[in-house]
């Protein structure tokens, strides 16, 4: 669907710009000194559509690293990517009876314990699977979620990848907790545990991967390796907004507009919305649009700035589950565009702004923008 039937169909439009996605991805690598990019597209690429973001790093920078969380996005993106040279991993932990199909279907997984190795094995023997499962050794050094957390561990599950045909070594990793804040004494315990452990265990340096974007961006000169691990930086966001600057100039690539579909006066003393808790001080416009917190404009958004013919105008009364009302600088005609994340003329609204006044992180916003709103290329 192109901008302008969005926008007529269901007046509201999650636009998408390729060009912006490339260029975040061409300068995260640059400011990390990375080679190899595992683009992570988990959540429907944190909303802006998971094979779109796929397709067009492997057409245009040759990314041939994807990483999701689940196994159903995993086969989504199997299908769409099905070239050979595609690699896809899965981030969480998995069901281990899913082993078999996981191998079958070419999706990677990382594995986070001996536990869960012996009974992936079991299921791929039973099974009789042909391909083997390619892992990701886990270490856990302080994100708490998954992994080995001793030497002995990730050792065991080190000779128990590399002794069984069932499996292929792809890789060992890590996941910081605070990246993007101000810890670095955590942060460097972190990185430390993980050096040594796969030091001493002479694990090979290609398959170490563990920056996030908050490493790429914030901590370019403690990477040890040629890879990254990346998602909020390719969509343009800063993740640490507040704490850290980008040291690159990201691009959103995302922008979320719609349309007034109604338009009328409310009288000084008049209220609005559910609760009734906006009266007019004096009389004005307002404006209904179709977004509400089903579309993932979510409940704690009322109160917003969104942009109206390049003005700041602000959300009245409480967000419902499909609509809201916003003022307006005068009778604009129906169908006149509102701008919630982007630029309009000399105004624009950033997702970070957005998620500091739903008092959230992008990442949160971006991935609750529903299947409702149709996801628009414009490049
Ligand atoms: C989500 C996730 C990432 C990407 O994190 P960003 O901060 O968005 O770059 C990397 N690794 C793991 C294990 C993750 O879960």
């Amino acid at each position: 669907m192109d901008k302008k039937e969005a926008l007529k169909r269901r007046g509201l439009a999650f636009l998408r710009s390729k060009e912006a996605l490339v260029s975040n991805a061409r300068k995260t690598m640059q400011a990390a000194g990375a080679k190899r990019l595992i683009a992570v597209i988990k959540a429907n690429a944190y909303g802006h559509g998971d094979t779109w973001a796929a397709r067009t790093l492997y057409k245009e920078l040759q990314v041939k690293d994807f990483a999701v969380a689940t196994v159903e996005e995993g086969l989504r993106v199997r299908k769409a990517m099905s070239e050979e040279d595609v690699a896809i991993l899965l981030l969480g932990v998995q069901p281990y009876e899913l082993a078999g199909e996981m191998a079958e279907q070419g999706l990677a997984t990382i594995a986070g314990s001996f536990d869960w190795l012996v009974k992936a094995k079991g299921i791929l023997v039973e099974e009789g699977t042909k391909r083997p499962l390619a892992i990701h050794l886990a270490v856990d050094t302080g994100m708490g979620r998954v992994g080995a957390k001793t030497e002995a561990e990730l050792s065991s599950m080190l000779d128990f990848v590399r002794q069984d045909e069932h499996f292929d070594l792809a890789g060992v990793m890590t996941h910081f907790a605070t990246a993007d804040e101000k810890k670095q004494a955590y942060y460097d315990q972190q990185l430390a545990d993980f050096m040594h452990m796969v030091t001493d265990l002479a694990i090979p340096r290609k398959y170490w991967h563990l920056a996030n974007s908050g490493s790429a961006l914030f901590h370019s000169d403690q990477i040890p390796t040629d890879t990254i691990r990346v998602g909020a930086a390719l969509y343009g966001f800063n993740p640490a907004f507040g704490a850290y600057e980008s040291p690159v100039e990201l691009e959103a690539v995302g922008q979320l507009v719609g349309r007034v579909w109604a338009v009328h006066p409310l009288l000084k003393g008049e209220s609005l919305s559910y609760g009734a808790t906006y009266t007019a001080k004096q009389d004005q416009w307002v404006g209904t649009v179709p977004i509400g917190y089903a579309d993932g404009w979510k409940r704690s958004l009322s109160g917003m700035t969104v942009l109206v013919n390049g003005t700041k105008q602000r959300v009245l009364g409480r967000v419902t589950m499909d609509q809201i009302v916003i003022s307006l600088p005068g009778p604009v005609p129906v169908n006149t565009e509102v701008t919630f994340i982007g630029q309009d003329a000399d105004e624009k609204i950033s997702i970070e702004e957005v998620a500091d006044f739903a008092k959230t992180i992008p990442h949160e916003i971006l991935t609750g923008i529903s299947d409702r709103v149709p996801r628009v290329n414009i490049d």
